[in-house]
């Protein structure tokens, strides 16, 4: 069976490499730009997944289901490909501000309380930290507004272009092929009666294949749209910076995700710090976004009040992307293309896509495999 699949951010990459391990299907995949480009390239590769309060459900299963198979994906993919992909082992500690003693914090608190329940009939650790212990392990957070801290021991920070290219580089030792720099102009619909699409057509020249797997982010819009099942996904852009310290926030041995008021500082190593990300929304109907500097601004900021060390550190990089969300309904978007039985949807992954890769590759081998 041939399956051809369009897009190779993080969600294209993961899929492809969870198919090549299904034996007989012969796999291309196709992207206009090289690999890890799109939001993959700009994202910060934070899974929250122990510490989202999604707790049933399909959201929660998919979580679930990234959270077990990246612990084993990456030892595989360094083994397979021999280069290390950076992967935070130390979890996510998550500050909680407001009024210490007010109601609305002791509110909080007990939501984390009901949580940190579940997680263990679910069997994952959440800690509830009060302000002396964060204090006392984690002394390089400052802030005077802290309520405390949620530490989840077994979330993780990853490298979306470092995991993105080790799939492609795994995948094609499985004997996918890639065909980069290619854009897909249209899926060709079925010349007679029937639900079963045939070819796609590229810049160059047109691929036939018995699947087509739709993991183009922004760009699975108008492919839809040319089969006339237009699905709606909308640019959300994101800012973030490095910064570079030169030294490690605190203890070295101890560098978690630090995340806050929806700001992340990832410790990337060797002092230097992602910090990000601002959420601007496309205004007055627009898809345009142009990012406000006054919104990076801030979360520098943010991340400064959690981390006054921050102040000494200075910018190296700076950069933005745009996720894919979809419109008027939850993220992610992934099934058959209504009216098409073999075009299946892996897109609009919105804030999440690099923790949902492994779980979205999951949905649609099983998707292949039951036909
Ligand atoms: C600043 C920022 C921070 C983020 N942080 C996180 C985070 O911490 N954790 C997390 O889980 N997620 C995060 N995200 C979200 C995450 O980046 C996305 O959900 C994810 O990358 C989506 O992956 P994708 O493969 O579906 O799409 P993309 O990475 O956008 O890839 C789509 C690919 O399709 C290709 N394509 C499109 N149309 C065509 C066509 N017609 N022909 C050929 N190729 C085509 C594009 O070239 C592109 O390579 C963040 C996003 C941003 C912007």
């Amino acid at each position: 069976m041939n399956v051809v699949i369009i897009g190779c951010g993080a969600v294209g990459a993961a899929i492809a490499y969870e198919l090549s391990l299904v034996k007989q299907l012969k796999i291309t995949v196709i992207d206009k730009q090289p690999p890890a480009q799109a939001s993959t390239g700009a994202a910060l590769g934070v899974l929250m997944g122990i510490i989202s309060h999604k707790v049933k459900g399909k959201a929660w299963r998919m979580r679930q289901t990234s959270i077990q198979r990246y612990e084993s994906l990456i030892p595989e993919l360094e083994k397979l490909t021999n280069h290390k992909i950076s992967f935070n082992r130390q979890g996510i500690l998550m500050l909680l501000t407001g009024n210490t003693n007010s109601p609305v914090a002791d509110e909080e608190i007990s939501q984390w309380q009901k949580l940190t329940a579940i997680r263990h009939t679910q069997g994952y650790q959440l800690e509830i930290w009060d302000t002396a212990k964060l204090q006392n392990l984690y002394p390089q957070v400052e802030d005077k507004n802290l309520i405390g801290a949620i530490y989840s021991p077994q979330d993780r920070q990853l490298d979306p272009t470092a995991l993105t290219l080790a799939l492609v580089a795994a995948a094609q030792n499985n004997g996918v092929t890639f065909k980069f720099g290619v854009n897909v102009l249209g899926i060709t619909p079925p010349s007679q009666q029937g639900d079963i699409c045939q070819q796609v057509e590229t810049t160059e020249g047109n691929f036939t294949a018995d699947w087509f797997v739709v993991a183009a982010g922004l760009g699975s819009s108008p492919l839809s749209a040319q089969l006339n099942q237009m699905v709606d996904i909308r640019p959300v852009l994101g800012q973030a910076l490095q910064l570079r310290l030169g030294h490690s926030l605190g203890n070295p041995d101890f560098q978690p995700v630090i995340t806050g008021n929806d700001v992340h500082i990832v410790p990337v190593g060797d002092g230097d710090y992602w910090v990000g990300a601002t959420v601007e929304f496309p205004t007055n109907g627009s898809h345009e976004i142009s990012p406000n500097t006054e919104l990076l601004e801030s979360v520098k900021q943010q991340a400064i009040a959690f981390c006054p060390d921050l102040a000494k550190a200075t910018i190296v990089r700076t950069w933005s992307g745009l996720r894919p969300r979809p419109e008027g309904r939850p993220a992610p978007i992934i099934e058959k293309l209504s009216g098409f039985s073999n075009v299946l949807l892996a897109t609009g992954h919105y804030r999440n896509g690099i923790l949902l890769a492994p779980a979205t590759a999951e949905a649609i081998r099983e998707m292949i495999i039951a036909n």
